[in-house]
């Protein structure tokens, strides 16, 4: 089962996709994850990365691609990627030669109000990269992660002054993958403020008879 999340920065994809794989509904590739792994293991495309990173550079297609690649098999849900519709083309061929297609497409939507409260309160865990939310969904002490005691953080691509160029790279690059997807798979549309999103999902899953919702 291959699964594609969408949404804009601060929709609440990070936070979905890990409720997805904590429950075994589906194992989460993050591309963010995949690159700070790769740096961290110091190969050639690690360094490269890593170079690319520093200057202020964006990741290339070719470099994410070659990424993902790795990590595609049984259940998998795509987060943050792809994030433009070369990437999305990179994917179908690469799934197309596995003979696997995208099962579905969920879509996270949420207003703008909401998108910029979640991610100016956002904080990661620097070992495992748990998210939490000072505001919404906080860790049961302050500054430390539930999952593995390690330190939280604030990101600096989430300070509020980076949001809205975030917003608009999202706008232009991602957003037509919502009409490209439309054509071509199942699609799920889910509000991010809603109680249950994980349920509803799995719901769904199982309607497709994709998971048994467990
Ligand atoms: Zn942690």
């Amino acid at each position: 089962m291959i699964l594609v999340l969408l949404g804009a920065p601060g929709s609440g994809k990070g936070t979905l996709a890990q409720a997805l794989q904590t429950q075994k509904v589906a194992r989460q590739i993050s591309t963010g994850d995949l690159f700070r792994r790769e740096i961290a293991a110091g190969t050639p495309l690690g360094k490269k990365i890593k170079e690319d990173l520093d200057a202020g550079k964006l990741m290339s297609d070719e470099e994410t691609l070659a990424l993902v690649a790795k990590e595609i098999n049984d259940d998998v849900i795509l987060d943050g990627y792809p994030r433009n519709l070369k990437q999305a083309g990179d994917l179908e061929d690469l799934l197309a030669k596995r003979n696997k297609k995208i099962d579905l497409v969920i879509n996270l939507f949420a207003d703008e109000p909401t998108i910029v409260d979640r991610i100016i309160n956002r904080v990661i865990c620097s070992k495992c990269h748990a998210i939490f939310n000072t505001k919404y969904s906080p860790p049961r002490k302050t500054g430390t992660c539930d999952v593995c005691g390690g330190e939280l953080v604030h990101r600096k691509e989430d300070e509020a002054t980076t949001i809205a160029r975030r917003i608009a790279i999202y706008e232009e690059k991602t957003k037509p993958l919502l009409k490209h997807y439309k054509q071509l798979c199942p699609m799920l549309e889910v509000d991010s403020r809603r109680e249950n999103a994980i349920e509803y999902v799995k719901l769904h899953l199982a309607k497709l008879n994709l998971k048994s919702g467990q």
